[in-house]
């Protein structure tokens, strides 16, 4: 089954600078880490013929771009003015900052720890709505993070709620990056994502909710193609 996005994709090139306009359709999926948002999108977009956004990576991409200027952390207006003076660009599921494409980059542990600075903090917030907002116009997406359905875009075609127990997300996260041939401790997988998911769901701004009207989706026992074929079923249904 394929995941690749639509050829044309590549042509696109949003950024933080730039207003298409256009109608488009949308869907949403929100949920914990390591629900399995970002596959299930991905194939989800490649079966339908929407493209993909993973607005996870635009936090991370600020997050890096903190690291690399080596922005004080307990200084959130530093880094408000970093990402208002820098370009993000977000193209082909792939996302670049200042023209260089940092989609590997952003995977690491101390990004994903970093991006805390970035999501907590209300002014980049409304940076990346707007962004995402921005991306969102120019075609069909579907979208996942934490707040698409909830904030972003609560008026969306379809809004889904993905989520799985943290001991099966982390027994996820525990086989990829042993299939990666790294060095894990599931233990402490699962400590890390509780530990991440009280902060998502504890932060003053956009906090991981499920958005008002959004389909609940337990990914417990289900494979891949059996979540991607159950939103299916939601999309085609009457409204
Ligand atoms: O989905 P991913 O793990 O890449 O997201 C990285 C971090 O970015 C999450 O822990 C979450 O705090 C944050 N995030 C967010 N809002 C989004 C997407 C991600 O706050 N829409």
């Amino acid at each position: 089954m394929s995941t690749q996005f639509p050829p044309n994709m590549s042509e696109k090139t949003i950024t933080n600078k730039t207003v298409p306009k256009k109608e488009t359709k949308l869907i949403t999926i929100d949920g914990p880490a390591g629900a399995g948002k970002s596959s299930v999108a991905k194939q989800l977009a490649a079966q339908i013929g929407f493209y993909y956004l993973d607005t996870g990576a635009l936090y991370r991409t600020v997050a890096l771009l903190g690291l690399k200027n080596q922005v004080d952390w307990n200084d959130p207006a530093a880094l408000v003015s970093l990402t208002q003076k820098n370009l993000i660009d977000y193209r082909a599921g792939r996302v670049y900052l200042n023209q260089e494409d940092v989609s590997e980059q952003i995977r690491s542990s101390e990004i994903t720890f970093l991006t805390q600075y970035s999501s907590k903090n209300p002014a980049i917030r409304l940076l990346m709505n707007d962004l995402q907002r921005k991306i969102a116009t120019t075609d069909h997406f579907v979208t996942e993070g934490r707040d698409q359905g909830s904030v972003v875009f609560p008026d969306a075609f379809r809004k889904f709620y993905l989520t799985a127990s943290p001991e099966e997300r982390a027994r996820r996260r525990f086989k990829e990056q042993q299939q990666r041939g790294e060095n894990v401790d599931y233990q402490q997988i699962l400590i890390d994502i509780n530990e991440r998911d009280y902060r998502d769901s504890h932060r003053d701004v956009a906090p991981l909710i499920q958005p008002k009207g959004a389909i609940i989706i337990d990914s417990d026992g289900k494979s891949l193609d059996e979540v991607v074929e159950l939103m299916k079923r939601h999309i085609e249904m009457p409204d």
